[in-house]
């Protein structure tokens, strides 16, 4: 177990798209050691929420800090120094590249040797089908085995809070449940998360508080296990 990093905190974020109001007035805290799960339609702004927040497209918002840090003024390629780790929808790995190269590319800031070999070799604990594959090409890999990969090149450069974009997305429901799994255990470490998906049952389980978004704005948020028993987030939002 890490000593929890500094909490994330985001207060009146807006994106546009030329005239797409993508994200409308977003507010979401993530504590140290928490871990928050954000869920909505197809379209409410989920991920460009996480791309604001990573400094990836043009955003406005009136703070957005991790601890004392203003990530308004560090440029994405500076989040993984400031210990943010994000894993991006559709996973972009690396296909040309065996796995341990593609996990290397995750530690690019950690040069030192023995460091690198230590995170490699918590990683392929914690995936032990990427120790198994490791020399394999990453185009090779399964859907779910390439979302490990993506989870564990992320988790290369050790993070403090972790963004993930919709780590379910087409896998089947026994993967699904591993990658809960994996969750459990990365919060059990101390390790911050903000997960955004539209896989609603895998975000009540793994967050403790969630955030409903609409139309780009925060329609409902709570505890995740008062949330998943609302009606109105089942029918209404989920369509459950
Ligand atoms: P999904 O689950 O499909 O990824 P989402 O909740 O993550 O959906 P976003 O991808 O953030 O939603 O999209 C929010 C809105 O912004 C949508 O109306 C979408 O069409 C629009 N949008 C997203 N990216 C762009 C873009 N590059 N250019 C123009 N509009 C965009």
């Amino acid at each position: 177990m890490t000593a929890p990093g500094p909490g994330l905190t985001v207060t009146g974020l807006h994106v546009h798209y030329g005239g797409v109001h993508a994200v409308r007035d977003m507010n979401l805290t993530v504590p140290p050691g928490a871990a928050i799960g954000v869920i909505g339609a197809n379209g409410a702004g989920k991920t460009s929420t996480l791309k604001a927040v990573m400094g990836l497209i043009p955003r406005r918002a009136t703070a957005l800090r991790l601890g004392d840090v203003d990530l308004l003024r560090v440029p994405a390629r500076d989040m993984v120094r400031h210990g943010v780790g994000y894993v991006p929808e559709g996973r972009h790995v690396f296909p040309g590249l065996p796995v341990e190269r593609n996990l290397l590319l995750g530690a690019y800031l950690r040069p030192w040797k023995s460091d690198t070999l230590a995170s490699l070799d918590q990683v392929y604990t914690l995936f032990p089908v990427l120790r198994e594959m490791r020399h394999r090409l990453a185009g090779a890999l399964s859907g779910g085995q390439q979302q490990m990969l993506a989870i564990g090149r992320a988790l290369m450069s050790r993070p403090r809070l972790l963004l993930l974009d919709e780590p379910s997305m087409g896998l089947s429901p026994k993967l699904v449940d591993d990658i809960l799994t994996v969750l459990q255990r990365l919060r059990a470490e101390g390790l911050a998360l903000l997960l955004v998906e539209q896989n609603a049952k895998l975000t009540f389980e793994a967050t403790s508080h969630c955030i409903v978004v609409e139309n780009g704005a925060p329609a409902m948020t709570g505890p995740s296990a008062t949330l998943r028993h609302d009606p109105r987030v089942r029918q209404i939002y989920l369509g459950l």
